[in-house]
Parts: structure tokens; sequence; C-alpha cells
């Protein structure tokens, strides 16, 4: 599996998406075998947050975990921007912590900017990491100017991670994000790289339909999905979080990493979904 360097720890290129996992208890055995089997497959990099499902996705990723060694799979959670300061940040990170059954999480991600000054969640992050609560921490929906005067607290450099959302049809951060990212050697971690399987409706056209990328994924034998996955892998400082509830989704989605797109192909879809031409707002879902 190919790594992704998140200031100094590496990580998987793949990993799985904990959003609306644990919601339908009539779904929590597949879910939990879709964790499992995408650990055993490389898949080790699980997205949790405590904002989903009021904790639900926590409970649950905490179930499907439990017995394989701590070492083996890289944790991330995300505390809500308005516990991101000195009054609640230790407690959220303790409940999560609970939820999840583990006693450190690998990276803890403020979910999106809020109120609290970005000083004191940066000095919380450190305090968690001093503690051994938390190994690295890192930010969600952070656009280049957010980044930049991240860049100029104390420990704010220490930022590993911006998690946020990039797919074929949605390729802004090309432009500015993405490489300021990797300048600073901060992985960029894709949510929703499958656009959410077509049905992100707002951002997106339904990518299940479109002529261009079936062509392209028939002619590898791939799927559509795959053709997505790969879009997103191509560059060295991005990773991936597809959410998938199937053993068999996983399975599809692990396959992706080995897929191989010529520089023609690439092309081709580079015509139908342009690489951004000047700076555009961040999508965020
Ligand atoms: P996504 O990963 O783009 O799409 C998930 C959807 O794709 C699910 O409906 C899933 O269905 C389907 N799917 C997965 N593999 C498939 C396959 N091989 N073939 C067909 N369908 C497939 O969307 P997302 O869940 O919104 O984003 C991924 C993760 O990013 C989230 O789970 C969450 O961890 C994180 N996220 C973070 C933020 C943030 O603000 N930081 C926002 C959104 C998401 P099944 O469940 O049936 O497999």
């Amino acid at each position: 599996m190919k790594q992704v360097n998140a200031n100094g720890l590496l990580i998987p290129a793949l990993g799985l998406g904990g959003w609306r996992i644990g919601d339908d208890p009539a779904k929590a055995e597949s879910e939990i075998a879709a964790i499992r089997r995408g650990i055993e497959l490389g898949a080790t990099l699980i997205d949790t947050a405590e904002m989903y499902g009021g904790g639900a996705s926590e409970e649950l990723i905490g179930r499907a975990l439990a017995g394989i060694p701590r070492e083996n799979y890289i944790l991330v959670s995300k505390v809500l921007p308005h516990n991101a300061g000195k009054r609640h940040i230790f407690k959220s990170c303790e409940d999560s912590l609970k939820r999840l059954r583990v006693d450190y999480l690998d990276i803890y991600l403020l979910h999106w900017r809020g109120s609290v000054p970005l000083e004191e969640t940066v000095w919380c992050m450190e305090k968690l990491v001093s503690e051994g609560k938390i190994r690295r921490w890192g930010v969600s929906n952070f656009d280049t100017p957010d980044m930049e005067e991240l860049w100029q607290i104390p420990g704010g450099q220490n930022c590993a991670v911006n998690q946020v959302l990039y797919n074929i049809t949605s390729r802004g951060i090309e432009y500015d994000l993405i490489p300021w990212c990797e300048q600073q050697n901060v992985a960029i971690m894709a949510y929703c790289p499958l656009a959410q399987a077509g049905t992100l409706k707002r951002l997106a056209p339904d990518v299940r339909t479109d002529p261009t990328i079936a062509a392209v994924a028939k002619k590898y034998g791939a799927t559509v999905m795959q053709v997505m996955l790969a879009f997103v892998l191509k560059k060295s400082c991005v990773c991936a979080i597809p959410k998938a509830g199937s053993v068999a989704h996983v399975e599809e989605n692990v396959a992706a990493v080995s897929l191989k797109i010529s520089d023609e192909d690439w092309a081709l879809l580079d015509s139908v979904y342009w690489p951004p031409t000047c700076k555009m707002h961040l999508d965020i879902e």
C-alpha cells in the first residue's frame, strides 16, 4: 500500500470513512465485517468523529477493532469546533477514546473552524500530544489562507493533516491547497472521494452515469468507483477515506490502489473534469 507523509507519520493511502457507520443497528454486522476486512487488506487508516451519529460511529468502530493489535491500525477522530478549546477538548478526547476502546488516537482533527481561537486549539492539541492521548493532530475543511494563518501560530507547524473534500468532480484544491500542503509535509486526507457514489448532488454530477468515467473504467476492467479512487490517489500527498458498508465494497476499493491508468486516459478525464485554472472556494460537505 502506498504511504503518505503526515508531517513525519506515515499513513496508508487508502482508509475507511466512518460517517453514517453505526447509525443503523441492522447494518452493524456488515459494517464491522467491512472494517475488519479493510484492515486485513491494508486499508488501516480509520476515520471517525465525535459528531458522527452522536458517538455511534466511534462506538461501532470500537467494536470492530476489538482484539486487533493497536499498532495494526491508524485511528483518526475529530473534535467539534465548539469543543475545541481548554474547557471541553480534554473531555471530548477522553469520551472518543472510551467509545473507541483505545488509549490513544493516532490523529485528532479540528472538524472545521469555529469561534475558539486557533491559538487555543493548537495549545490544547499540543498538550494532548504531550499527555500521550494523541500522536499527531490536524485540521479539516481548512483552505489555504486558514493554513497560512495556522503556520503563524506557535506550534501550528506541527499540523500533520488537512482533511478536505476532494474528488474528480471537485478539483479546486489542486490550484493552491494541495501544492501548499505538499510543500509543508501536510497530508491531504480526501473525504467524499467517491462523491458519495453519485449522491453528492449539491456539489457533483451523478458519477455513476458519467459516460467518460464509465468508458475509462471499462477499458481497465475496473468500476467507476475504482477510477474515482485512482484519481485522488494519483497525488503523492493525498490519501483517501471512502466509506464502505460492506466487505464487497471494501475489497473493490482496496483493489483500486493498484489500478494504473495511462496519461492519455487521464487527459481524457481532464477534458470533462477540468483541473482548476484559478483560485476556487473550498467545497465542504
Ligand atoms: P464517499 O466515501 O465518497 O461515499 C460513500 C458512499 O459510497 C456510500 O454510500 C457507500 O455505500 C458508497 N460506496 C463505497 N464503496 C463503493 C463501491 N465500491 N461501489 C459503490 N458504492 C460504494 O462519501 P463520504 O462517506 O461522505 O466520505 C468519506 C468519509 O470522509 C466519511 O465517511 C467521513 O469519514 C469523512 N468525511 C469527512 C468530512 C469532514 O468534514 N471532515 C465530511 C464528509 C465526510 P455503502 O455504505 O453501501 O458501501
